[in-house]
């Protein structure tokens, strides 16, 4: 065993923990696990655990479907819902493994991630990542399920008595604590009802494992309260929905930030400028990926903070890419605001990581910065800016994630095709539902 390994055994035996729960994520961004009673934390560690990955979605077709998981040591953390007296129970994240040969499984995400991480380091980088979940806090009816009735009439940071989410928030925030993250600011967010939690950046890696910890934090300590806690993007029409902002910088082998330099206008580096001109060239493609929802597009119009079209700016808050204000050269980054949380987090930052590698290998273009109100702009004035459009639904967004060689690289043929297939499926089954808007606007006029 492994310093870390050992670290994880002597960790059970300290803490009680009875159980242990090796995790891993589907296609979809959906967090799965197995328990095992944590006596066996040493055979996980050695063997592996087997599990059959043909009902995970998007995994394997059924004739191969053995699979095995390998705990990642460094995520060990006692789950702070639990009993911790009596019982504790534990988990670790896991790398998949494909039985038939041994080496990682293309369908698990992780890898995804981990190839992407690989790519910069052949590049000299290291990448860190930050992101900015928003949740909305619901309302549950008689029988314990989700309305859409927000726990509160709260506004962009408000304080108790309106808003009433402040002990969940704090209780989350414990909880996310005792899990090892550093929170650094929550606040009620413009919604009623919508919070966000920041925590601290760190290794792209952590970060993607982190987003996946943080939603069932979220969702685990608002139902002991009472509340449903949804990273659906749009719940509410008409009000701003919930996004993931998400912060990207690359560090050089040597611990400086890449992305900094003190005498450029933006304090941004030409890796910096250049790794934002691969973000705008391929954003319509990392939107299948970063916005992989129906709903997702809901959000993405203009008016609600959520960005639309393609751009960047170091001010305003209707440009998709940001280059947020940094006080010190370790903080130089750029903000991609398009992600929103009901994203895998491993695909959508290995996305981003390709795309903008692949505007510093080919050194690309960074096109001047918008500094106006780009919702005001008409069409004529975006095609004088040369400012494109998102894509505006599911559909036409995984069109654009099949003609971008890059992004759609990026996932590897295995999630690339598997993704595809679910996503267009997915909208077609949307299309020929017939909503509650149809409803109400033709049934009686017709
Ligand atoms: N909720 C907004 C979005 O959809 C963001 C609001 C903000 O954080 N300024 O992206
Ligand atoms: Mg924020
Ligand atoms: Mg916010
Ligand atoms: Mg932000």
């Amino acid at each position: 065993l492994t310093t870390a390994e050992q670290d994880v055994l002597e960790q059970i035996e300290s803490k009680g923990v009875d159980f242990l729960r090796l995790q891993f994520t589907d296609i979809l961004g959906t967090v799965k696990n197995v328990s095992v009673p944590a006596r066996q934390a040493e055979k996980a560690f050695t063997e592996g655990i087997y599990f059959d990955g043909s009902s995970i979605e998007g995994f394997v077709r059924i004739q191969e479907s053995d699979m095995r998981l390998k705990p990642d040591p460094e995520t060990f953390a006692v789950l702070p819902w639990r009993d911790k007296e009596d019982s504790a129970a534990a988990r670790m994240i896991c790398d998949v493994i494909d039985t038939s040969t041994g080496e990682p499984f293309e369908g698990d995400p992780r890898y995804v991630l981990k190839q992407a991480l690989d790519r910069a380091n052949e590049m000299g980088y290291t990448v860190n990542a930050a992101p900015e979940p928003e949740f909305f806090l619901f309302e549950e009816d008689e029988d314990g399920h989700a309305t859409t009735e927000t726990n509160d009439h709260g506004g962009y940071f408000d304080l108790a008595p309106k808003d009433l989410a402040q002990d969940v928030r704090r209780d989350i925030i414990y909880g996310l604590e005792d899990m090892g993250f550093e929170v650094e600011a929550s606040h009620h967010e413009v919604a009623q009802g919508q919070h966000e939690i920041n925590f601290e950046y760190d290794d792209a890696l952590t970060t993607a494992d982190n987003v996946g910890t943080f939603r069932t934090v979220v969702r685990a300590i608002a139902a002991q309260h009472g509340y449903h806690a949804t990273f659906m993007p749009k719940p509410i029409p008409k009000v701003n929905g919930s996004g993931m902002h998400t912060h990207i910088s690359l560090f050089t082998e040597d611990g400086e930030n890449a992305f900094h330099d003190e005498d450029d206008e933006f304090n941004l580096s030409d890796e910096a400028h250049a790794f934002t001109a691969g973000l705008l060239e391929h954003a319509p493609a990392i939107t299948a990926v970063a916005n992989p929802t129906v709903n997702s597009y809901k959000r993405l119009v203009p008016g609600y903070e959520a960005p639309v079209y393609v751009a960047w700016s170091d001010r305003n808050r209707s440009s998709l890419i940001r280059k947020p204000a940094a006080r010190v050269p370790a903080a130089s980054r750029v903000e991609l605001r398009s992600p929103d949380p009901s994203c895998n987090p491993y695909l959508a930052i290995a996305t981003m990581i390709h795309a903008g590698l692949d505007g510093i290998e080919n050194d690309l273009d960074c096109p001047d910065p918008v500094r106006e109100n780009i919702y005001d702009f008409d069409e004529q004035k975006r095609e004088e800016y040369g400012i494109e459009t998102l894509p505006s639904n599911l559909s036409a967004a995984v069109d654009a994630l099949e003609e971008d060689e890059v992004v759609y690289d990026a996932l590897g043929e295995h999630i690339a095709e598997k993704f595809v297939e679910a996503k267009r499926q997915e909208f077609e089954e949307y299309l020929i539902d017939v909503s509650d808007w149809e409803l109400e606007r033709y049934l009686e006029k017709y």
